[in-house]
């Protein structure tokens, strides 16, 4: 993140994030801290691990992040998180961007310390990829269709919301093509707190891959996890998109809903991808897009084919969406009750008010 000075004592007096006043050095233009005094920041304690590339952040002796020196790919609680830039080491001491310490290591570890959250979640947006005559990936040996499943999950997972008192607002509810800046504005229209968009993985000609893959739009200065591949051209963007509003809510959005489909589906951990996706751009809440299964692999097409298999994964994404929303329910105690309309703080209760005013927070505590 480039940031002159001016900016750089803005950030130390105008934001609460805790990462503002940090130590920092300048790495290819990009604006990185002081690891070892990030973690302490967090109440965390820092260990070198042999190889001395690797480094462990440690909860007391609980291990909560792995970080490996140039690399991205990084561990937070036990998911595999990429990173938007790499981890550097410079004169003995490790370095994080400040970007990927405000918007993954610290949301992820210290949701509390994250900065204003967003709204409780009450109404909920599915988005099912594709659709009409975008067909998404299909299975070549099955012939079984992308577009169909999503719908078919997407439709289970509105079953399991409402039936836990949310409400729900569907991008599409049948085989219909739906522009994806449109889907975003379906879901700000209806006011949602949050989306999740649906689809499922494709790598062919590679049939073997399989495994949970959770795509969130990167913050500015952050590029794409495919940039980085040789020959790629860097992608990162120079101004804010709508969702980057949200950039530490949909790291922890990530992180509720990668957990549960990954471990209700017991597949491979493909990680937490950047990517400068269409239907996320344009939300006013935070969104991510969970990858669930390969449908270029036979085995997860066989698998996706069984109806408990869908049930499966329509409620871990309900689990994880009930996860997000006890993250801010913990951050965001109930309101006392004051003169004039209130707010509702369970899922059953009249949606928040059809603003989307900043968040106010008081000082909540861890
Ligand atoms: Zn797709």
């Amino acid at each position: 993140m480039r940031r002159p000075l001016a900016s750089l004592l803005f950030a130390a007096l105008a934001c609460a994030c805790p990462g503002a006043d940090l130590p920092s050095i300048l790495n290819n233009g990009i604006d990185y801290v002081g690891l070892e005094e990030g973690s302490a920041r967090l109440g965390l304690r820092l260990e070198r691990s042999i190889p001395q590339t690797t480094v462990m952040l440690k909860d007391g002796a609980q291990p909560v992040a792995r970080l490996i020196d140039h690399s991205r790919d990084a561990d937070l609680k036990g998911l595999r998180v990429f990173l938007g830039d790499p981890v550097i080491e410079r004169g003995g001491k490790f370095y994080i961007s400040r970007t990927d310490y405000e918007f993954r290591i610290v949301p992820r570890l210290r949701p509390d310390l994250a900065g204003p959250p967003p709204r409780q979640p009450h109404v909920i947006a599915i988005d099912p990829g594709h659709g009409g005559t975008d067909d998404g990936t299909e299975n070549r040996t099955h012939h079984s269709m992308e577009k169909t499943y999503t719908l078919d999950v997407a439709e289970r997972l509105k079953k399991l919301l409402q039936a836990a008192g949310y409400a729900v607002v569907m991008t599409r509810e049948t085989d219909v093509d739906v522009p994806k800046q449109i889907r975003s504005e379906i879901a700000n229209q209806a006011n949602a707190d949050l989306l999740v968009s649906i689809h499922f993985n494709s790598l062919y000609p590679n049939t073997k891959t399989t495994g949970v893959e959770i795509l969130l739009f990167p913050p500015r200065t952050q590029r794409s996890a495919n940039s980085w591949s040789p020959g790629e051209k860097n992608d990162a963007q120079a101004t804010d998109a709508p969702v980057n509003a949200y950039n530490a809510w949909n790291s922890v959005l990530a992180g509720t809903l990668h957990r549960r489909v990954l471990d209700a589906l017991k597949t491979g951990d493909r990680g937490e991808k950047f990517e400068h996706l269409g239907v996320l751009r344009g939300l006013k809440c935070p969104g991510v897009l969970v990858e669930s299964a390969f449908l270029s692999s036979d085995s997860e097409a066989e698998r996706l084919a069984l109806p408990p298999y869908r049930d499966a994964i329509a409620a871990a994404m309900l689990a994880g969406i009930q996860d997000y929303a006890e993250v801010i329910r913990r951050l965001r105690p109930a309101p006392i009750s004051a003169p004039g309309p209130a707010a509702g703080t369970s899922p059953g209760a009249a949606p928040a008010p059809a603003t989307h005013s900043p968040p106010t927070r008081p000082s909540a505590g861890p």
